[in-house]
């Protein structure tokens, strides 16, 4: 990581607010990463079962369960839950402990290359510094796609196109050269909340669980999946997040009544510092 300096040699010191520059950070398509990643599965034999919601799960003996989707019964030696935990299904014991929260995006049409030089010049990725902050970068064909948590609620279509509503006056707010260019798509999805921020790793009657990413999963999870291999085969791991004691987050029950209260403690922080 680079200190200030260098961000400021990069992007002129006339636009220069503070921050620092992590010159090896990547950016990835999470659409075709997860088809990728899809193909080398079933390359490698892995079943796919696809639109089957677990609706049960029983343990059936030593190393042996019963998982129920509405169409087929399917036989497992080991369980491993990697939902986000908030899902459809029997997982209310998760869910005391994971708080479901909207993430939010829009992309707008592509820009002119002058515009997105003079705007980007190191095409890099950014990240603003507040708790309900937002990121944005250009896509492969030149349009700004623009996130963040916009507002502390769940994800729908309506929410969603509220939340888009709440990220572009961001975006004119940040880019007054971009309050002419229309938003193409807008679009947002849950991620899984722990009450510390931190991911969760263990074991809860005899099944094993990673999760609670709390909006960092993309590479995360993908590298908790080879770790998660190796704790199910008994091998030993040092893996920072194995969690022996994960209390419940006080009076939450599964629906995440207090979202708005905790958005606004969030924006007053936003607005003291
Ligand atoms: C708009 C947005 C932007 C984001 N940006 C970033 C980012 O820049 N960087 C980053 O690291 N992360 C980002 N995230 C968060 C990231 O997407 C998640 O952390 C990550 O997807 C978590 O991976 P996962 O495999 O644990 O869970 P998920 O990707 O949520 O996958 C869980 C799966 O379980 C399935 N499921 C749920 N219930 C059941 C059931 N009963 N039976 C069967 N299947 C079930 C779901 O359908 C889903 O397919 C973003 C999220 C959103 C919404």
């Amino acid at each position: 990581m680079l200190d200030a300096t260098a961000l400021q040699q990069e992007i002129g010191s006339d636009q220069f607010y503070g921050g620092l520059l992590t010159p090896k950070g990547a950016q990835l398509h999470v659409g075709k990463m997860v088809y990728g990643l899809a193909t080398r599965c079933l390359e490698k034999g892995v079943a796919i079962f696809q639109h089957q919601p677990v609706i049960n799960i029983d343990k059936t003996g030593e190393q042996s369960w019963v998982v129920t989707t509405p169409q087929q019964t399917i036989k497992a030696k080991a369980i491993l839950i990697a939902t986000g935990g908030s899902g459809p299904g029997p997982f209310n014991w998760f869910r005391r402990r994971i708080v479901p929260v909207g993430s939010f995006a829009v992309t707008t049409e592509p820009l002119s290359e002058e515009l997105c030089a003079s705007l980007f010049p190191g095409n890099r990725s950014y990240v603003t510094s507040k708790n309900i902050g937002n990121y944005f970068r250009l896509t492969a064909d030149r349009r700004l796609l623009f996130g963040g948590r916009a507002r502390f609620a769940v994800s729908n279509p309506r929410s969603d196109l509220k939340s888009g509503e709440i990220l572009r006056q961001s975006l004119d707010d940040m880019f007054p050269q971009l309050a002419s260019s229309k938003i193409d798509y807008c679009w947002g999805g849950t991620v899984d909340m722990s009450a510390d921020r931190l991911p969760k790793v263990g074991e809860h009657q005899g099944m094993f669980y990673a999760m609670g990413y709390s909006g960092h999963g993309v590479q995360m999870a993908i590298h908790m999946g080879e770790v998660m291999a190796d704790i199910i085969d008994g091998k030993s791991v040092d893996c920072p997040w194995l969690t022996t004691q994960w209390p419940a987050v006080p009076f939450h029950f599964g629906k995440p009544w207090f979202l708005p209260f905790v958005g606004l403690y969030y924006k007053v922080q936003d607005m003291l510092h």
